[in-house]
């Protein structure tokens, strides 16, 4: 009973969404646009669905278009489900009522979205499902429903095109929290998300760590943690509050940063802890529910399986690293790097080269090749330089650009790369331009702006909405 299901779809696909709706008519005319989307069931009630490609028909779709209207030809319809019904999809579809405020479905509307729910429920063999949505002219305000198979029955849908699918409903004390008084100044909604926010984190070691007690000290208090490896003497020189005695009492990475932020909410914090490499089918799982994947992990393999999974989910990606070097002349060149890549297309991890693929493939061949490889210089050491300082104020960084995202005051939209390096202390800032790709195997999203040729279809038979 009572499940929660929501449409997800993120601010900049929304916005590239709406924008060809608008570009797809005169004057006010009414338009409609498709959403394919996948289905995440992320918790027993709660139902998250994720769009996977879209498409927005041109004017020469349609075989009557008017603001009392819409007839589309069933030749772009057919061309509709051959290209776009990939099996596991449902579909969304999104039309336009003239005027302002929220609109109401018409009565058209319900009978004609009955017999199109039943219609792909009959005709496809994964049945897929309807998801209506109708908005005002500008696309501004809109409601969505889901229709059950037999077209007799819809659900409501709760729309979201933030960042964060956050439910602020479920507050559950109206006392500001006397710990958050001093960050006050960036309004009750943000300190109430961080509350909310779930924030996975891959890798809990040097950086990991101390990214968890200073986003923990922000205010999150819902984590996933993951990473397979035990705490080490070698570790002790940048792991706040780490001992000794953690070290000999064998504890895991996940265990102590569990620890770290126990010590900031002794009572009203959940975290899980999975002690496992990510790519590891229960941590995937886990990482599948968070709201927010962070990963800090000193290989390729498992930043490419974060971004894999963020691609999957839809969920925004923060990737930290850091590298020191030594220069033959004995100065230490020293960097680091904070990489969000856009969520749901334009360029990721892996065709913005931030990982090496390469790298990633041999870190996940069996012990022997590895070691060969390492033999041979192709992956870095286990020994690698590591310093408290650096990791902090890459950790620090990383947290202030989720602040940032969380309040909104800075825009992630295109996506972003910054590196900092010593002792020169300069912020390089990639331009994402150059990083955008249309054709990534990983994140090339199908979004499209359609013209079919009125050349052969079927005048008798048209879709109406
Ligand atoms: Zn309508
Ligand atoms: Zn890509």
């Amino acid at each position: 009973m009572n499940t929660e299901i929501s449409l997800h779809i993120p601010p900049k696909m929304w916005s590239d969404f709406q924008q060809s709706m608008l570009e797809s008519r005169m004057l006010n005319e009414e338009v409609i646009g498709f959403l394919f989307c996948q289905r995440h069931q992320v918790s027993k009630r709660k139902i998250r669905y994720i769009p996977k490609t879209w498409v927005v028909p041109t004017a020469e779709c349609y075989e009557h278009q008017s603001t009392d209207g819409l007839v589309l030809t069933q030749h772009f319809h057919s061309y509709l489900l051959e290209n776009h019904i990939t099996p596991g999809l449902d579909i969304v579809h999104i039309h336009t009522h003239a005027g302002q405020g929220i609109p109401d479905f018409s009565y058209v509307d319900n009978r004609y979205e009955s017999e199109y729910a039943r219609f792909i429920a009959s005709s496809f063999p994964k049945k897929p499902r309807l998801i209506s949505g109708v908005f005002d002219e500008n696309l501004q305000l809109g409601k969505f429903r889901i229709w059950n198979r037999r077209g007799r029955e819809f659900e409501r849908v709760k729309f979201c095109n933030s960042l964060f699918a956050i439910s602020n409903s479920q507050d559950i004390t109206n006392n500001p929290d006397l710990m958050f008084t001093r960050q006050q100044i960036f309004g009750e909604t943000n300190q109430k998300t961080l509350n909310q926010l779930k924030v996975g984190l891959i890798g809990c070691g040097g950086i990991g760590s101390i990214f968890a007690e200073l986003l923990g000290r922000l205010g999150v208090k819902n984590w996933v943690l993951i990473d397979p490896d035990k705490l080490e003497t070698v570790n002790l020189n940048r792991m706040t509050g780490a001992t000794q005695e953690m070290v000999e009492q064998n504890w895991y990475k996940v265990h102590y940063v569990k620890h770290l932020i126990k010590k900031i909410y002794a009572q009203v914090s959940h975290v899980k802890t999975v002690p496992t490499i990510i790519e590891n089918e229960l941590a995937k799982q886990e990482i599948a529910s968070c709201d927010l994947i962070v990963v800090a992990t000193d290989n390729h393999l498992s930043r490419k399986t974060a971004q894999e999974l963020a691609l999957q989910y839809m969920r925004p990606l923060v990737c930290l690293g850091t590298h020191i070097e030594v220069k033959p002349d004995n100065t230490p060149r020293m960097y680091c790097r904070i990489t969000v890549p856009p969520m749901g297309g334009d360029w990721c991890l892996m065709c913005g080269n931030i990982i090496n693929l390469q790298r990633a493939a041999l870190e996940s061949a069996p012990a022997q090749i590895n070691h060969m490889a390492a033999g041979a210089g192709y992956l870095e050491g286990v020994n690698d330089p590591s310093v408290f300082w650096l990791n902090s104020i890459c950790a620090s960084t990383a947290v202030g650009v989720i602040h940032g995202m969380v309040s909104g005051f800075l825009n992630v939209d295109s996506g972003i790369d910054w590196i900092y390096e010593f002792p020169g202390s300069d912020w390089r800032k990639t331009d994402t331009k150059y990083l955008q790709t249309d054709d990534c195997y990983f994140c090339g999203m199908n979004s499209s702006v359609n013209i079919v040729q009125n050349s052969d279809f079927d005048h008798e038979d048209f879709i109406v909405w």
